[in-house]
């Protein structure tokens, strides 16, 4: 067992703050969350660290699978936004990492080249308004026309929708009640004929570009079904491959991102603010708050990267995965709830971060699988009975 970060590790955490630091300062990331956007243009810079190729082999113009610096790339980015983090998830992960694992050779050679340089984004359609947790029940629908297809139906909570090159959608292609064997993924553009967006507001993850997206006759290539002609029908195998294990972690890696930096925050500000003439970090309840949340923080972390390093080595990882989403999403808003307890009145206010990390942690239990789909996994992957 070896816990040392390794040296590329610790250097590619340096020169993403540095990054921020730079192109996304606390007060900008303030005014984005306030406007309710994020630039793509943020996605250059994120580029040029170097960090897209990480999910793309040598031979196509990656750097090579590296799963741990991936997440750490999304923990960075999302301490100071997760809409920062997702914004390189649109990228590596929704986008290269689901190329790399379901898509045609053809596909592979056409796109992993732009992701791996940082050129294309996906946003992922999957839910739809009737459709959450039970995916399987898709209904928008997709029809071959010869070597077209047409696409009509509503998928909502398309996160990027407005910034991204493709929305990997999920769509039935054949009868309804064979649930996940008629389920087929293709890749469609926002800018297509007939695809019209309605943007979303929510409570937190804003700048996330969360939208309605409605395909009326919507006209795509069949070389667009992920997978070319052979993935006509194969949607759920595709779906529920090895990019789904890794899906698990990037909400953890959001999750853990977020926490790390509200306790930061709450750790910086209890020895600048004093009450009865003394700073709050030498009263013990203060102190006791800040102890139990960089416990749990500790916790996160090595379920996170434990999870990682099975993903790395090609080791089954569905129960932890799992485990690790769950555990960051559900102790990750604990963490962010105590932190703004020690900063009070400050924690709740416009102008700092802590009311925002808090938003944001509230979606970390919903997105990704939620917290009740998480353990049902482990339960059933675990093998416990039902009867
Ligand atoms: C801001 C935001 C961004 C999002 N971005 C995207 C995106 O980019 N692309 C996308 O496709 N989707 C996206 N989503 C949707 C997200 O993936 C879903 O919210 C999630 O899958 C859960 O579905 P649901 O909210 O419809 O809840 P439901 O599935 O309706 O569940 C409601 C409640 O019932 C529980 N429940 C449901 N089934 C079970 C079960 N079998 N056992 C136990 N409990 C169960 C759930 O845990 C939950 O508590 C986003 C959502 C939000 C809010």
């Amino acid at each position: 067992m070896d816990f040392g970060e390794p040296e590329h590790i610790g250097m590619l955490r340096e020169s993403i703050r540095r990054m921020l630091e730079r192109h996304a300062p606390r007060e900008q990331m303030a005014k984005w969350d306030v406007e309710d956007r994020v630039p793509r243009a943020l996605m250059d810079q994120i580029r040029d660290l170097g960090v897209c190729g990480m999910t793309v082999p040598e031979e196509y113009g990656g750097t090579g699978r590296d799963i741990l610096a991936t997440m750490v790339t999304v923990e960075e980015l999302s301490r100071r936004s997760m809409v920062i983090g997702t914004l390189f998830l649109m990228n590596a992960c929704y986008g290269s990492m689901n190329i790399l694992a379901s898509g045609s050779l053809e596909q592979k050679q056409r796109l992993l080249p732009k992701l791996a340089n940082g050129e294309l984004l996906f946003a992922y359609g999957l839910s739809e308004p009737d459709v959450g947790s039970d995916l399987a029940s898709v209904t928008t629908r997709a029809e071959r026309k010869g070597d077209k297809v047409i696409i009509n139906g509503n998928k909502r909570w398309c996160s990027g929708a407005e910034i991204a090159d493709y929305i990997y959608a999920l769509v039935r292609t054949g009868d309804p009640d064979a649930r996940y064997k008629n389920l087929s993924l293709v890749l469609i553009p926002p800018t297509a004929k007939g695809v019209t967006l309605t943007h979303i507001p929510a409570l937190g993850a804003r700048g996330l570009n969360t939208n309605d997206v409605s395909f009326d006759n919507v006209e795509i290539s069949i070389d667009d079904v992920v997978g070319g002609e052979e993935g006509w029908n194969q949607g759920w195998t595709k779906l529920a491959g090895p990019a789904l294990e890794v899906e698990k972690l990037e909400v953890a890696a959001m999750a853990l991102g977020i926490a790390a930096q509200a306790v930061d925050d709450a750790w910086e500000y209890s020895q600048q603010r004093r009450q009865f003439g003394k700073r709050i970090c030498s009263i013990q309840s203060i102190r006791h708050m800040l102890a139990d949340a960089q416990t749990k923080l500790a916790a996160t972390r090595l379920m996170l990267y434990r999870g990682c390093w099975l993903a790395d080595n090609d080791l089954p990882c569905s129960v932890e995965t799992s485990m690790a989403k769950m555990f960051a999403g559900e102790t990750g808003l604990d963490i962010v709830l105590t932190c703004q307890k020690v900063m009070g009145a400050y924690g709740y206010a416009h102008g700092f971060d802590m009311e925002r990390h808090v938003r944001d942690m509230l979606l970390m239990p919903i997105i990704g699988g939620s917290t009740a789909i998480q353990k049902n996994n482990i339960a059933n992957r675990m093998g416990l009975p039902k009867a």
